[in-house]
């Protein structure tokens, strides 16, 4: 890699690379112990690595143009922050658990966008964690991988993200979305090869200020819990689709519409699944609509250029369309035929800049696969 040869004079031990994601559907699920299914997309996060002279880590990242030397005495949370403590919060989470990461010096170079709702964040942990881990001949089973970069995100860099991000940037394979269950963390690959159907996945980007989205997001969770508790459940995954009228009726009407989103979102996630694994993609189009008029309706989470990229997305024939990630902004996703993916996108730019909002960027995402060393 250029870059680790420009920062550090010489050429890596090895290079490796993880994946940003989207999620197909099932949102707002993982913290109420359900369903989600997220896939791979071709963006990567790569790391260059070497073994070091010191006992440091020196990171150096062309996205923000920053060299950071991280020491042992830096790996407590809060010893490092801003973006470098994603980097950081690696080698803590595995001192954590009993592993003794190598001292490195990389370089980090990525075509995820920061902070669009793809996450980059995952792509980064997941990225250096697999240098940590092959340089360091470390004995992690991949399957593991996941709660390690979850943990540093989650207790060293402080942001409060389910176990979905990692376990798709690590262990998703190329033609398949991965089926997660968030309370058992069971997993299955389904397929979800788009070229073959000659379909296409657009992935559009609103662009709209995240405003308000931490303080809803906690004030959502916080009405779920709330929730499972009066009606006496673990987590709202356990209640069936069947005993949602009766316990809504013991909830006031919002909360019986945020616990109405989950339980039929979970169950939207089971039926994408069924469609996938019959090899029906386009069956999948009015599960993708509903989950985004639940989200809308239910969980009111969307803003207005999300709804109008949605719109104007099925009006131009896209056979369903949702916001992914956790809402007030972020991307949309648009089931379409292949052929139609510029027509489609163009539509959405349009009917954007009609109401005066930032122009939309999209691109077109096929199930890729998860971490993995490139040289
Ligand atoms: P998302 O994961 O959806 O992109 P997050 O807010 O979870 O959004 O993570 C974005 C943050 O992750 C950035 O603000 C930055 O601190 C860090 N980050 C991600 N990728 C990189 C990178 N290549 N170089 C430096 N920092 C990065
Ligand atoms: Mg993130």
């Amino acid at each position: 890699m250029k870059e680790f040869h420009e920062r550090f004079g010489m050429e890596p031990a090895g290079v490796w690379s993880a994946p940003g994601r989207v999620n197909l559907i099932g949102e707002h699920t993982d913290y109420n112990d359900g369903f989600v299914l997220p896939f791979a997309i071709p963006m990567r996060t790569t790391v260059a690595a070497r073994p070091a002279d010191g006992p440091f880590w020196t990171v150096y990242s062309r996205e923000t143009g920053e060299t950071v030397v991280i020491s042992e005495a830096d790996l407590r949370p809060g010893a490092v922050n801003g973006w470098a403590a994603y980097v950081a919060g690696v080698p803590w989470a595995l001192r954590a658990a009993g592993h003794r990461p190598p001292f490195l010096d990389l370089a980090i170079t990525s075509d995820v966008p920061l902070g669009a709702g793809l996450s980059s964040s995952a792509a980064l942990t997941c990225a250096v964690l697999a240098a940590l881990v092959d340089l360091g001949g470390l004995d992690l089973s991949r399957d593991d991988w996941p709660a390690v970069a979850q943990r540093a995100e989650n207790s060293y860099v402080g942001a409060p993200t389910g176990i979905m991000d990692q376990s798709a940037s690590t262990l998703c394979r190329p033609g398949h979305a991965m089926f997660l269950d968030c309370r058992s963390g069971d997993r299955e690959h389904v397929p979800f090869a788009l070229a073959e159907h000659d379909l296409a996945m657009l992935v559009i980007d609103s662009r709209a200020p995240h405003s308000h989205a931490d303080g809803e997001y906690a004030a959502r969770r916080a009405s779920c819990e709330s929730a499972a508790q009066t009606l006496g459940l673990r987590a709202l995954r356990d209640l069936a689709a069947e005993d949602l009228p009766a316990a809504c009726g013991r909830l006031d009407e919002v909360t019986a519409r945020r616990v109405r989103h989950v339980v039929t979102e979970n169950a939207r996630v089971l039926e994408t699944v069924e469609k996938l694994r019959g090899g029906s993609v386009t069956g999948i189009g009015p599960l993708l609509t509903a989950s985004h008029a639940s989200m809308r309706d239910d969980y009111e989470i969307t803003v207005p250029e999300i709804d109008t990229a949605v719109e104007t997305a099925l009006a131009a024939g896209a056979y369903g369309a949702r916001m992914t990630g956790g809402g007030f902004g972020g991307c949309v996703l648009a089931l379409v035929d292949a052929d139609a993916a510029e027509r489609v996108a163009d539509a959405v730019t349009a009917a954007f800049a009609e109401r005066g909002f930032t122009a939309p960027t999209w691109f077109r995402a096929v199930a890729a696969g998860g971490a993995t060393r490139e040289a």
